[in-house]
């Protein structure tokens, strides 16, 4: 089988909020690049990445030149592909950046054409450990949001069955320590003491006021908290972690698979959790899950649930999917929540189709 040619797109999808209906900003849209990648046996890839934003047409780019050094190259090869781009782009301008960016994207739909040539699912082609995975709601519960309104729409994600879910801190504005907890209050009284509550910094503190709230947040009994500090502020993280018994959880902004060793070998973290584009695709992502494995620490996703659902699943230490729905209205359908567990399909490679109507609405470019 040979790669033949590729096909790329500018989407820019709705964020809203289709969890809870208690969007942040209802207007706005995130922008994604799709990818095709078609074989000479008609067997065709697909895969998406993101995080270009205002490069987003540059990244398009960076996925077409990329593409374009794959023709001709048989797309069961994943590590020759890997390191063929690896030697004519990514040793100058990569690694991370853009540049992994797109060549995660081939990843991913070279998986998918594996998997579709052998009729296999992702999941079970990674090892297929679990046929489902637990996975919490995120993307609701955001700091935007006022406290009535962060209520409201925890009700209504305990009311769809979510046994998880995740929310923010480092509220908007100069909010006192005092806020923070009240905030956490009013989520954990809403949703009760039995729904596991993870709770995201996004970078937003420094290592002495993380330790300082979070103490004062040990008593809602959190299942983590992530991106405490700056992401590559591995000894600053490092503190913070030893200085709570709440569960820290980091790794989505790094990008392939050196800093994990740092941030695992520093301690910084209980929980690994990997972006499957910036760690460099599927490939990257299943060794930074072993990697943490030999430490013997849990690994979670980061967006696009419907691609990591097969990842957590597939992975001995796979603990929990983020379901952010950000990218679930590309596709035709995508695995079914029940009682807030994912279950996977036996459709062969990603069990994907780009919805038609879905990519002509959203395609700007
Ligand atoms: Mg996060």
């Amino acid at each position: 089988m040979k790669i033949t040619g590729l096909e790329t797109a500018i989407l820019h999808v709705p964020e809203g909020d289709p969890l809870a209906d208690m969007p942040e900003d209802g207007n706005r849209k995130r922008p994604f690049v799709t990818l095709r990648l078609r074989t000479d046996e008609g067997i065709e890839g697909i895969a998406f990445t993101l995080y270009g934003d205002a490069m987003t047409g540059a990244l398009r780019a960076a996925v077409d030149e990329l593409g374009a050094l794959c023709i001709g190259e048989d797309p069961l090869r994943i590590e020759h592909i890997g390191r063929k781009l690896m030697a004519a782009a990514g040793a100058s301008c990569g690694p991370g950046g853009i540049f992994t960016l797109a060549a995660s994207a081939i990843d991913i739909a070279l998986w998918d054409i594996k998997g579709r040539a052998l009729g296999l699912p992702l999941w079970k082609l990674l090892g297929g450990l679990r046929n489902q995975v637990n996975c919490y709601a995120s993307g609701s519960l955001r700091r935007g949001l006022s406290d009535d309104q962060a209520a409201t729409a925890a009700h209504r994600l305990v009311a769809k069955g979510f046994r998880e879910m995740k929310t923010q801190m480092a509220l908007p504005g100069n909010p006192a320590p005092s806020d923070e907890v009240r905030r956490m209050r009013v989520v954990r009284e809403a949703i009760g003491p039995d729904v596991k509550l993870m709770c995201d910094i996004n970078q937003r503190w420094r290592p002495e006021q993380a330790i300082d709230i979070g103490r004062r947040c040990e008593e809602f009994g959190l299942f983590w908290l992530e991106d405490v500090v700056a992401h590559d502020d591995y000894p600053g993280m490092a503190r913070v972690n030893a200085a709570l018994s709440t569960p820290i959880a980091g790794g989505e902004y790094v990008w392939g698979m050196a800093p994990f060793r740092h941030l695992i070998e520093a301690r910084s973290v209980d929980i690994v959790m990997v972006d499957l584009v910036r760690v460099g695709g599927i490939t990257a992502w299943m060794k930074v899950a072993a990697l943490a494995e030999a430490f013997n620490l849990p690994v979670v996703s980061h967006l696009a649930p419907e691609l990591h659902c097969h990842l957590v699943a597939a992975a001995p230490n796979g603990l929990t999917v983020e379901y952010m729905p950000w990218t679930l209205a590309l596709f035709e359908d995508t695995p079914p929540v029940v009682a807030g567990v994912m279950q996977l399909w036996e459709r062969p490679g990603l069990g994907l189709t780009f919805d038609a109507a879905a990519v002509k609405a959203f395609r700007v470019g």
